[in-house]
């Protein structure tokens, strides 16, 4: 199997990117948010407790995540990998992930970044407001919140994945396909190794 985990800050693209490189290596995409919302539109009681944090950009707690995020790696298993987005996004999360893989015998191989500054992240969340309808999205404050979560709870990821040899961190700036080239890059350089 390859893992692999699409890495960033809100807006940094981890979605957009994560589909495509699905495709290519054949791999399950997960992405925690996607699931938060459709458990929210079909109001489901998983749905309705994350949605009292995502509204107000915070992170849901960690158990609550890793139990939906376990029930979803079974749905998919036997696969040839899964790209993780959105998840982990705390160190508690991160090992228990290593967890959930080690029951497979598994492992994470890579954790990719897209690397956007914040100036940018801001305009590009502004922007996809207009029409995701997020409610996450509709406000600077709403979205500072949901960066000072990510300095807070999910940048010492940075270090843990660096401790391991497996963060790689790639321009998220510029066009989809040469942000996508970036990632397949790194994804070939070690699956070639
Ligand atoms: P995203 O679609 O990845 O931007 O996530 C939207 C929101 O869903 C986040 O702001 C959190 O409230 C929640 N969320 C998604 N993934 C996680 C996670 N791994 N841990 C905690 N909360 C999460």
């Amino acid at each position: 199997m390859l893992n692999i985990i699409i890495f960033g800050k809100p807006g940094s693209g981890k979605g957009t990117q994560a589909s495509i490189i699905k495709d290519k290596y054949n791999l399950q995409h997960i992405s925690t948010g996607d699931v938060f919302r459709k458990n929210m539109s079909s109001k489901t009681d998983l749905g309705l407790l994350a949605k009292g944090y995502m509204d107000k950009g915070e992170l849901v707690p960690d158990q609550v995540t890793i139990d939906m995020l376990s029930h979803e790696i079974d749905n998919f298993l036997p696969c040839k990998g899964f790209i993780f987005d959105g998840f982990p996004r705390t160190t508690y999360q991160a090992k228990a992930l290593d967890n959930l893989l080690s029951l497979e015998s598994q492992k994470i191989d890579l954790i990719i970044a897209l690397d956007v500054d914040n100036t940018t992240l801001t305009e590009r969340l502004l922007q996809r407001g207009k029409s995701s309808g997020r409610s996450d999205d509709q406000s600077v404050e709403k979205i500072n919140i949901r960066l000072q979560e990510y300095d807070n709870k999910t940048k010492p990821l940075v270090t843990f994945y660096m401790q391991q040899n497996k963060f790689f961190s790639v321009d998220g700036i510029g066009s989809l396909q040469d942000i996508t080239s970036r990632i397949i890059h790194v994804i070939d350089k070690y699956t070639n190794d």
